[in-house]
C-alpha cells in the first residue's frame, strides 16, 4: 500500500517544513511543482522554455502546465511506495486532474494544517530567511530590538534578515488570498475519511508526531482509486 499524500495549508503553517519531515522519516519522494519547474527551466526543456516564457510575461502558470508537469513526475518508478506532493494541488482544477491521474492507485491523504489567522500573523511578520539561499530561520532564532541576528543559516552560513514584504497589512492580504482561493479546495476534499485535519499551533516537533499518528490511524481506510491493488 503506497503512501500518497497531499499538504495543505496557508502561508506560516509550517507546510513546507512538515511535508520535508514527513518525506524523510518515511523514505518517500517529495514532489514540489516549485522545484521541477525552476529545473524545467534551468535545463531548457520543451516545458521549462514554455513555463519561463509565461514567468517573463508576470503571468502565472497555468494549471495546465501544472497538471502537465505531476502527471509526468507521478509516472516515474520513484513514486512506487507513496510520495508527498508540495504545493499541487492549489485548485479545483488541478485537484480535479489529480483524480484522474491517481486511478489505480491508493488513494490521497489530505493533510490540513490548520492554524489561527492571529498566530499565522505573529509568524510571518517574525520571519527572518537567509539573505543568501532564502531558508527559514528556525523558530528557535529570534532578532534583538535593533533587528540584529547572531545566528547564520545552516544551510550556507548567509546572514538571516526580516523578509521585506512581510508587514502586517501585506500578511493579512496574502492570508484573505489563500484563504478564498484554497477554500475550495479544502471543501473538495474535507467529506474524506481519508482527510486529516491537523492542529498547527503547535511546535514543531509536536505537529510532526501529529501528522504521524493521523497517517497511521487513515491508512486502513486507504483504498485503491479505479480498482484494482497496486
Ligand atoms: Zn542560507
Amino acid at each position: 500500500m503506497a503512501l500518497n499524500l497531499i499538504f495543505l495549508g496557508p502561508p506560516g503553517a509550517g507546510k513546507g517544513t512538515q511535508a520535508d519531515r514527513f518525506a524523510a522519516t518515511r523514505g518517500l519522494p517529495k514532489i514540489s511543482t516549485g522545484d521541477i519547474l525552476r529545473e524545467a527551466v534551468a535545463a531548457g526543456t520543451e516545458l521549462g522554455l514554455k513555463a519561463k516564457s509565461i514567468m517573463e510575461s508576470g503571468a502565472l502558470v497555468g494549471d495546465d502546465v501544472m497538471i502537465a508537469i505531476v502527471r509526468e513526475r507521478l509516472d516515474r518508478p520513484d513514486v512506487k511506495r507513496g510520495f508527498i506532493l508540495d504545493g499541487f494541488p492549489r485548485t479545483v482544477t488541478q485537484a480535479t486532474a489529480l483524480e484522474s491521474i491517481m486511478i489505480g492507485r491508493s488513494s490521497l491523504i489530505v493533510i490540513d494544517i490548520q492554524v489561527p489567522e492571529a498566530e499565522l500573523v505573529r509568524r510571518l511578520t517574525n520571519r527572518l530567511i537567509c539573505v543568501k539561499c532564502g531558508a527559514n530561520a528556525p523558530e528557535s532564532v529570534i532578532a534583538d530590538s535593533q533587528g540584529t541576528v547572531d545566528t547564520r543559516c545552516q544551510r550556507c552560513g548567509g546572514m538571516f534578515v526580516q523578509r521585506a514584504d512581510d508587514g502586517d497589512a501585506v500578511v493579512r492580504e496574502r492570508l484573505k488570498v489563500y484563504e478564498q482561493s484554497t477554500r475550495p479546495l479544502v471543501e473538495f476534499y474535507s467529506a474524506r475519511p481519508t482527510f486529516c485535519a491537523i492542529d498547527g499551533a503547535q511546535p514543531p516537533a509536536r505537529v510532526a508526531e501529529l501528522i504521524a499518528s493521523a497517517v497511521d490511524a487513515v491508512s486502513g481506510e486507504v483504498g485503491v482509486a479505479g480498482g484494482g491493488l497496486r
